[in-house]
């Protein structure tokens, strides 16, 4: 499922409720530097469109914002997700510090999220822009290196979880985690992010963390590896118990 425009829906998000989509990729590409077995986009392909400008962006987001608020349309969150990962866009700080400015004039109780892989977040403006949000949401789907990286698939070659976890901990806890729990094979690698040796080491790393929130879900739409399973309800529920006795909010999406 690829975005061609940069504003959709809204939508109703299972995770952050009325959402209106904004998609910093360029139009029939998936661009991220993660390739993850159950990303609903598909796997990394470039057309050749480009990212669209700081000032298209800001317009679109603007001309929605005044139609829905002229119609008197209920919104609860502003979500910066579409095509691959968003930070990647070269103006995301001035994009997302205009998007303040046009969320207060328009609707000022609205929250602005973004669905970030925290890839990028070593780039001093991404990591600015980042924290300044209101629901700044990083994935962490195994705090097991060769999990995450079957998984996840990371571009970078060189990417480790070590180091992943020291530059969210610069948040000082002004993040939401959230994990993907699901098991499958391939290439004829078998993963379950769901053990507990797995499970042990991802609390470990909340423990230290401590995210404003935790966000426990699982597969819900086609994606485009085969032989991808989830795990029942009751397994997200013990997790996120497991969550729970560390003081730390944690909401599960079945
Ligand atoms: S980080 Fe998000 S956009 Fe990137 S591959 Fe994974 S699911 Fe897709």
């Amino acid at each position: 499922m690829l975005f061609e425009g940069i504003v959709f829906g809204p939508i109703k998000s299972r995770r952050l409720g009325v959402s209106l989509g904004i998609n910093l990729l360029p139009p029939n590409s998936k661009i991220c530097s993660f390739d993850c077995l159950y990303c609903e986009c598909g796997f990394n392909f470039s057309s050749t469109e480009k990212y669209p400008s700081f000032q298209d962006v800001v317009v679109a987001i603007e001309q929605r914002l005044l139609l829905m608020k002229n119609n008197e349309e209920h919104l609860d969150v502003i979500t910066f997700a579409g095509n691959g990962e968003p930070t990647l866009h070269p103006d995301f700080e001035q994009i997302i510090d205009a998007t303040i400015t046009l969320r207060d004039t328009y609707f000022p109780n609205v929250k602005i999220s973004v669905l970030s892989n925290a890839t990028r977040i070593s780039d001093e403006a991404v990591f600015r822009a980042l924290n300044r949000l209101d629901n700044n949401i990083l994935k962490l789907d195994s705090a097991i290196d060769s999990t995450l990286k079957v998984i996840n698939q990371p571009i970078d070659k060189h990417f480790s979880v070590d180091e992943l976890v020291k530059k969210m901990s610069l948040f000082n806890g002004n993040f939401i985690i959230q994990t993907l729990f699901f098991k499958g094979i391939y290439k004829g690698v078998s993963f379950d992010n769901t053990t507990d040796g797995e499970v042990d080491a991802w609390i470990a790393v909340l423990q230290k963390l401590r995210p404003k929130q935790v966000m426990v879900y699982s597969l819900d739409r086609k994606t485009p590896v085969e032989h991808l399973e989830r795990p029942d309800n009751a397994t997200l529920y013990l997790i996120a118990k497991r969550v729970e006795a560390l003081g730390i909010n944690v909401s599960v999406t079945e």
